[in-house]
């Protein structure tokens, strides 16, 4: 088995900072929960600010963690169990038997399956040339900024984790969330803006102010808080899509290489891990037999925990969206829903 990547350590970026339940529970299934960076203690409770109410809500162990040193950590593991080659892949052709890569460094390389996990978001060109595209939808996007903060009196926050729920019709923003990785409180915030806004560049330049401006009311429920670090303000800006033509022999596509997810829904990892759980099932019996023909390859995507992952984390997508963009229709609809249903 192979392990290939264009970079020996993933680099410094803004993806995933916060382990849900479902995803902590599938890493604890393939025992690498404690591979996890920093290995922190689970936020057991998270405390929420929604319409000038504040409540709590008890949650399934949650955990902060740096996604770069995750994958990481994740990395130095497999590499005692699988060959490495660090070098982007340039070229592939695939069949029923045999598939055949080309790296940048010149290596060729021969594999009975392929499993492309290249983060997607740009077009893939290895996916282009066996003709699979991206079937993106436009109005599904969304923009993530990050950074960390601390309290101005340098006293530690009194939450384990804080979310801050605005409507979406107001701002185009669906929510901030507080927690902790290791020593930082990190702070992240998800909006449906377009990057181009106007208003990119002054949350990038004074997010406590914009914050401010924002969140009515946040620093007095949080206590008065600074950026901590000389750290930027990280965003990253995606848009849905779901690949077409994967159903092809001898590779399959997985995580958000096959789907992009809205950061704001928190499913990214679910997708991801599932896509894995899934196909640790499905790998062995294919290769109990000769060939690594459709049949085989259509067991992943038609899996009923696949698309329901995917489903699930499209429709949350849709769902933001639909309350930021048709506020009128949405409610004209629940509103017909409601009296269909004899509620409301
Ligand atoms: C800002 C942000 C916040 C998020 N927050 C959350 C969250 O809180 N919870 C959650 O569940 N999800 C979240 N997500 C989503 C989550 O991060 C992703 O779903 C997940 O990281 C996807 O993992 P992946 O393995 O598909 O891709 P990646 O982790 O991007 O890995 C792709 C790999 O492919 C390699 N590669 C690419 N092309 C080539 C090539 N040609 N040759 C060789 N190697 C190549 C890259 O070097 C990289 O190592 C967030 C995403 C973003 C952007």
């Amino acid at each position: 088995m192979a392990l290939l990547d264009r970079n020996t350590s993933y680099p410094p970026s803004f993806r995933a900072e916060k382990l849900e339940q479902d995803q902590a529970e599938l890493l604890s299934k393939f025992g690498l929960l404690d591979a996890r960076q920093p290995l922190a203690s689970p936020i057991h409770r998270v405390d929420c600010y929604r319409k000038g109410q504040h409540y709590q809500q008890d949650v399934g162990p949650q955990y902060g963690i740096h996604y770069t040193d995750t994958v990481n950590q994740l990395r130095s593991l497999a590499r005692q169990h699988v060959d490495f080659f660090q070098s982007r892949v340039i070229d592939l052709s695939t069949s029923g038997t045999q598939q055949h890569l080309v790296l940048e460094n010149g290596q060729q390389l021969q594999a009975r399956l392929l499993v492309l996990a290249t983060g997607g978001n740009v077009i893939n060109p290895l996916a282009f040339k066996l003709g699979m595209r991206q079937q993106a939808t436009r109005e599904l996007r969304s923009l993530s900024f990050a950074f960390d903060i601390c309290r101005a009196d340098g006293q530690p926050y009194d939450f384990q984790s804080f979310n801050y729920f605005l409507d979406p019709r107001e701002h185009q923003i669906d929510y901030i969330t507080l927690f902790p990785i290791g020593d930082s409180v990190r702070i992240n915030l998800f909006t449906q803006w377009h990057p181009k806004d106007m208003r990119v560049r002054a949350m990038r330049r004074n997010p406590m102010r914009e914050l401010d401006e924002y969140f009515p009311g946040l620093f007095e429920q949080i206590g008065d808080s600074v950026p901590t670090g000389s750290d930027k303000v990280a965003l990253f800006p995606t848009q849905y899509y779901q690949l077409s033509k994967v159903e092809q022999p001898g590779i399959v596509v997985i995580g958000d290489e096959f789907q992009s997810v809205s950061p704001a829904t928190g499913k990214g990892l679910s997708k991801v891990l599932t896509d894995v759980d899934v196909l640790s099932g499905l790998i062995p019996q294919w290769l109990e037999t000769d060939g690594m023909t459709v049949d085989k390859i259509q067991q992943f995507y038609r899996h009923p925990d696949k698309q329901a992952v995917d489903s699930l984390a499209k429709r949350e997508w849709v769902y933001l969206a639909d309350n930021a963009l048709h506020p009128e229709i949405i409610s004209k609809v629940k509103r017909k829903l409601a009296k269909l249903m004899g509620v409301g």
